[in-house]
């Protein structure tokens, strides 16, 4: 299942994170998925579940904020309308894809010890 994958993708990428800031674990975590990038929300929610077992985002919710595909005339930059003919009304040039095909880990929050916390404050 290519969900499995992403999951595992994005919990290296959280774990990278957790470690670069000495966290002892992970509270919360937020990914932006498009609706055209192939990925089924409900499918990377049950994959993430499996995978976040006995690792630091066992209590983190996954928050997942949908995308809605977006076009825009590859010319003059103007919204194209969804649906039907994806060309520009005003140039008739073909709408190009701006938004709505990121698998994008967009926000990380970390449980960071008290300890860590102070030694940082100092050396900031
Ligand atoms: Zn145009």
């Amino acid at each position: 299942m290519h969900e499995w994958s992403i999951v595992q993708g994005l919990l290296e990428a959280v774990h990278r994170e957790a470690r670069v800031h000495g966290a002892s674990a992970v509270t919360r975590i937020r990914v932006r998925i498009g609706e055209l990038s192939g990925v089924e929300i409900p499918l990377l929610e049950a994959a993430y579940q499996t995978f976040r077992e006995r690792t630091l985002c066992e209590r983190a919710p996954l928050e997942v904020l949908g995308v809605p595909a977006r076009w825009t005339c590859a010319e003059c930059e103007r919204p194209v309308e969804r649906g039907g003919w994806l060309r520009c009304a005003v140039c008739g040039r073909p709408a190009r894809l701006t938004a709505g095909d990121e698998i994008v880990l967009e926000r990380v929050e970390l449980e960071i010890p008290s300890a860590a916390e102070t030694a940082a404050g100092e050396a900031s």
